[in-house]
């Protein structure tokens, strides 16, 4: 993560960083297709990161199989890296999950998930990238 790398501004600058299928999810709170993404059946152990912004969001170990067709996590990687807010579009009231440092759309988080924590954190693909424990390493 660079931190110094400033984040864009203006639609256009986010959609020429994030292209349109993933500007669409982070920017204008779009949702992929379930089971579209390439990192639903994903299992690899790392570090998943905001695509916005590479914040680190959430770990291989909380991701689970929902069955929901998006990523599932039972939590965060850390208590201040998601950010949560109502959202009462679409005829629900559902808790939008944003992330904390750029303020990216990542998805949903419902009260259904595992033991103990109950939670479900239903992310998009679109909105993540996954960075393998050996680059972690790697420093
Ligand atoms: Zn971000």
């Amino acid at each position: 993560m660079s931190d110094d790398r400033k984040l864009p501004e203006t639609d256009e600058q986010w959609l020429e960083r994030l292209g349109p299928a993933r500007f669409q999810v982070l920017r204008k709170k779009g949702t992929e297709r379930a089971f579209s993404g390439e990192l639903y059946h994903h299992h690899a152990e790392g570090t998943y990161l905001c695509a916005g912004c590479e914040y680190p969001l959430f770990q291989s170990q909380d991701k689970y199989d929902s069955g929901s067709g998006w990523p599932s996590f039972s939590r965060p990687l850390s208590v201040g890296a998601v950010a949560e807010q109502r959202d009462d579009s679409h005829g629900m009231i559902r808790s939008e999950v944003l992330c904390a440092h750029c303020g990216g759309h990542l998805g949903h988080v419902f009260d259904d998930g595992p033991a103990p924590s109950g939670t479900r954190y239903c992310i998009n693909s679109l909105a993540l990238t996954f960075r393998d424990r050996d680059d972690d390493n790697a420093g």
